[in-house]
């Protein structure tokens, strides 16, 4: 076993804490090439996640994951809400019952994270979007599960991943969000919401 419902819950409240630390950084980094909510938006919506994580305290994960989902889309807005959102109830989707998960399942959760955000935010890799941090921190933890390393070992190389892949923004020129208004301008800067997915990622990765 992985991870149960508990290491879920956790993360959550880890991920609230984190995104709460981080609030004037992210929405820095949303002020040079969008409209700088993005740490107001994110920590808005893990707040009111935290509210919700009582009532479902005893819930199976894909549950948890769905209401997290449901809490963000109505809480956060902006692009990032209902991004996040639909990466939330996807995965919850593909972990419905759930009472602890296997690496595996977390394979399906990743992914179906992922494919939720790239379908609903049409996003491609290379875009300098959110998808930059999530994309290669799959692909780290599925080759990490397939070289047999221990769940928190593989969470690290998705974690460390992910935060590659949020530096490699920086170059990029936005094609997708707000961002995307600034054309070439928006080089050299890095992306807010490749940034807030490598937070999370990291909160998993520094559990107990
Ligand atoms: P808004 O842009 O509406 O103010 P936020 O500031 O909360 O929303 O979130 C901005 C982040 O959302 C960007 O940094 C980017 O990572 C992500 N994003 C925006 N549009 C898309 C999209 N079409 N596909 C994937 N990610 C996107
Ligand atoms: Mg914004």
């Amino acid at each position: 076993m992985a991870a149960d419902r508990v290491c879920i819950l956790s993360w959550l409240r880890r991920s609230a804490e984190e995104l709460r630390v981080q609030r004037e950084y992210l929405t820095e980094l949303d002020a040079a090439i969008g409209d700088g909510d993005h740490g107001i938006n994110m920590d808005r919506g893990f707040t009111a996640v935290l509210e919700k994580l009582p009532s479902v305290s005893e819930a199976d994960i894909g549950t948890i994951l769905k209401t997290v989902g449901t809490t963000l889309v109505s809480t956060v807005g902006g692009a990032s809400g209902p991004l996040y959102g639909t990466a939330f109830l996807r995965a919850g989707t593909a972990l419905a019952g759930k009472q602890e998960l296997q690496a595996s399942d977390i394979v399906a959760g990743l992914e179906a994270a992922l494919e939720g955000i790239k379908a609903r935010g049409h996003a491609q890799i290379g875009e300098k979007t959110m998808v930059d941090a999530l994309s290669p921190a799959v692909e780290a933890y599925k080759a990490a599960c397939a070289l047999g390393k221990p769940f928190q070992e593989a969470l690290q190389a998705a974690g460390d991943a992910a935060e590659d892949g949020m530096k490699g923004t920086i170059p990029l020129v936005a094609t997708k969000g707000r961002a995307s208004y600034l054309g070439e301008r928006s080089a050299g800067h890095q992306d807010p919401g490749a940034t807030s997915v490598t937070l999370l990622l990291r909160a998993a990765a520094n559990g107990k």
